[in-house]
This record gives structure tokens, sequence and C-alpha cells, in this order.
């Protein structure tokens, strides 16, 4: 199983910025990406063309949307559909981010149709879950990560490819915040997704990527990536600079 190693741009970089970072990032990493490692980036939409042709040729890098509306086409003003990120050049895109849950108030099951819609566009899904602080405070890790997983993953057909879904598992409390799990913590909580993906997916849960997200940064990557059952990182503000992130990509 490749790791994943991703990176969410959010609402930064303009279009020029975002050519540039990519094209410093493909340098960096030129003749140095591991054969069992590879790069995603999310960048803004206005960024995607550009980050496409950054990438364009270059084997073992991905371009995912960080959102879409669930629809083909339609009256959705300021909405993106699936077929427009295939069409950019996405091969990927994220559904769950917990910006998203708790800024946009996206629903689990708003969630889960945007994962089965995706899927069923083309597109590969990375599905984020993760609990806030106060469920963590009070005992509800699982709770909230069965709830999350569950609808998230309620239209996934037993027989995907597995490279086609990954999952990112990501404690609210530690993304933006400098806050990072601990090992344990990590350990815990992937442990668990990993057994609820099998007992949803069967036996593609074994070989569906689970990655870590939360103030991931070049000096805690090389850790947090030998933990049993991380398959990969999502990185927001360490993805931002092109030095920090391949030094992720290469912890
Ligand atoms: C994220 O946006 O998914 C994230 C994990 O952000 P950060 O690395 O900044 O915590």
């Amino acid at each position: 199983m490749k790791k994943l190693m991703a990176a969410n741009w959010k609402m930064y970089k303009t279009r020029a910025e975002a050519e540039q970072t990519a094209r410093e990032l493909v340098s960096l990493l030129d003749g140095k990406l591991p054969a069992d490692r590879e790069v995603l980036v999310a960048p803004p939409f206005i960024g995607v063309d550009a980050v496409a042709g950054a990438f364009s040729g270059k084997a073992g890098y991905h371009l995912a949307g960080q959102n879409f509306y669930p629809s083909g086409q339609g009256a959705f003003t300021g909405e993106i559909a699936p077929e427009m990120l295939l069409d950019l050049g996405c091969d990927f895109a994220l559904a769950g981010h917990s910006e998203r849950r708790h800024i946009m108030g996206e629903t689990d099951e708003f969630i889960g149709k945007k994962v089965a819609f995706g899927l069923e566009a083309g597109l590969s899904m990375i599905l984020c879950v993760g609990e806030l602080l106060e469920e963590r405070k009070g005992g509800q890790v699982e709770a909230v990560l069965t709830a999350q997983l569950e609808a998230g993953l309620a239209g996934v057909e037993k027989g995907l490819d597995p490279d086609r879904l990954a999952v990112a598992y990501e404690p609210v409390w530690a993304i933006g915040s400098g806050l990072t799990a601990g090992p344990k913590e990590i350990a815990e909580a992937h442990r668990f997704v990993r057994d609820l993906l099998c007992a949803i997916l069967g036996e593609n849960g074994s070989k569906t990527r689970i990655l870590y997200g939360g103030s991931v940064k070049p000096g805690n990557c090389g850790e947090i990536i030998r933990i049993d059952n991380v398959d990969g990182v999502l990185v927001g503000g360490a993805s931002l600079s092109a030095t920090s992130f391949s030094e992720i990509v290469l912890a």
C-alpha cells in the first residue's frame, strides 16, 4: 500500500502562487519521491488548472478538488460538479473536512451522498472524519467516528477498487491549532477506523488507506507516518510552503 501524502491548501494562494508552489514542489521531489509514496495536492478551485500543468506527465502525483456539489449540473449557484473537476484534471476530491462540517454545516448524510456521487462520477474520494475536543473529553470518540463513517460510506460498494477511497482521521481540536494527537491516540483511533472499515467494506477495509491529519509538520511527520495503520497524512498549514511539504513527503 503506497502512503498518500496529501496537501490541503484551503482558501490560500492565487493562481500564480499555486503554480509556483506546485512547480517548486515537483522540483524539490525530483528523483527523490520513494516508490511507496504518492503526493496529492488540493488547491482552491482557481489554482487547479495551474497545478495540473505543473504535475502533467509526473508519475505519483494526484490533484484533488476540495469540494463539489453532488449533482451532474444545474442551478446550484456557486457550486462545482465532479465532472468539472475531472475536466480540470482532478482525480480525487475531499468530503467531510471539519471546516465543511462545522463552518458550512454539512451533515453526515450529505457527506455520504457526496462520497457516493463523486465515486460514481469517476473521482477517487478522501472522506475526512474526526471528533471535536468536547466529544473526546466526553468519551465519544468511537461513537462520533462510527456515525461519520457509517453515513459517509453508506453508498460505497464493497467491490470498489480500494485505491479509490481513503479515510482521513482528523481530530478537529488538532486542525490548525498546533496541537497534534499523541502516538497512542493516533494508533487507537486508526485501529478503530480500520476495524470499522473492515466491518463496513469487508476485505477492502484492510486495503483502504487511513490518513492522519492535524498539525502535521516536517518535525513530527516521520514519527506519525510509522504508526500502525497510518497510510498517509493530510496536511493544511505546513503544506503551503513547497519546502516544508517536500520535507513532510520525504519524512
Ligand atoms: C487540514 O486542513 O486538513 C489540516 C489537517 O490542517 P493543519 O495541518 O493545518 O492542522
